[in-house]
């Protein structure tokens, strides 16, 4: 059922307004600094029969089209490996679909629909993606912080990092909130083992990934994910057989990968999150205006 009357009243609500003005601004300051750099806006995708098979499951969002199938969006990440083909740099504020289960609920960081700022740039290193989102956040929080009266502290680069190996053994299977929480700057988690993540994200010590996820402190956890990725065809059919699919299912972006892909480095930032963490908000649903909250129903 729709509760109307929650969802006007959010329209009334002062911290909404003040996070969709700070969103505002957000954006136009990636905009702004991601030309400066020499980045593409690229338009986002919303339907393909190409999407990201994410490492955990989602309910299912289909279109049936002329016999075609295509799913909502998940995440532009074969896209963006394809658009580097014209380009070097480029980026896209790409609206994704995730139907997440309802132990997504509470966390406070979930939402079925949201924005990532997704971006990718051919021939990079992990460490070149990285010190690229240090710099544009830093860049970020400077700008807005005044005009909005922000709490947020600039953080100081580089942003500290530890392995996800160290992490795990020091704090268990927690290690993400429990960092976060013990943090007073945005951090860097690298090196995820490969079962954790989807075959596109590139190997280089046995069973190790060239990954990095960036983690928000003062327990506000998991801010974006990136890596380097998987781009020659023997590695990409290898890496899927080895999570566990087949690569039967892949067989149009291996059609792509056969005519060579560009290799290449990035990263997707969520909109709402980084909204959150700027405004200080007890949950990612007041970064939104028309939210999809996990078990309810929005307009
Ligand atoms: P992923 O590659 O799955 O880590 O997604 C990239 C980024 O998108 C994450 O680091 C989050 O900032 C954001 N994100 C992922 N899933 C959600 C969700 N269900 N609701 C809001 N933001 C999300
Ligand atoms: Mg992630």
């Amino acid at each position: 059922m729709i509760d109307v009357e929650k969802i006007y009243s959010r329209l009334k609500d002062e911290r909404v307004r003040r996070a969709i003005g700070v969103q505002s601004a957000v954006r136009y300051e990636m905009k702004k600094f991601l030309e400066g750099q020499g980045f593409i806006e690229i338009p986002p995708v919303i339907i393909s029969p190409l999407t990201d098979p994410l490492r955990h499951n989602t309910y299912s969002a289909f279109i049936d089209y002329y016999g075609a199938k295509y799913s909502l969006t998940k995440s532009m990440i074969f896209h963006k490996q394809l658009a580097l083909i014209p380009f070097e740099k480029i980026f896209s504020f790409s609206p994704n679909i995730r139907l997440e289960f309802e132990d997504k609920r509470k966390s406070g960081r979930h939402l079925a629909e949201f924005t990532q700022l997704d971006l990718e740039i051919r021939d990079a290193s992990r460490e070149d993606v990285m010190d690229l989102v240090e710099n544009m956040l830093i860049h970020i929080i400077k700008e807005v912080k005044e005009k909005f009266s922000l709490d947020t502290e600039i953080p100081e680069k580089p942003f500290p990092q530890i392995t996800f190996k160290e992490a795990y053994k020091k704090y268990g299977e927690n290690f993400e909130i429990e960092l976060s929480r013990k943090m007073q700057n945005p951090f860097w988690i690298v090196d995820m083992p490969l079962e954790r993540r989807e075959f596109y994200d590139r190997e280089y010590r046995k069973g190790i990934l060239r990954d990095m996820d960036l983690i928000y402190p003062h327990g506000f956890g998991e801010a974006a994910s990136g890596g380097e990725r998987e781009y020659k065809y023997e590695r990409i059919v290898d890496r899927i057989k080895r999570g566990g699919y087949r690569p039967e299912d892949f067989t149009l972006y291996l059609e792509f990968a056969k005519r060579g892909l560009p290799r290449s480095a990035g990263i997707g930032i969520g909109i709402e999150r980084l909204t959150r963490y700027l405004c200080r908000l007890d949950s990612v649903e007041y970064a939104a205006l028309f939210p999809k909250v996990i078990g309810e129903h929005g307009i």
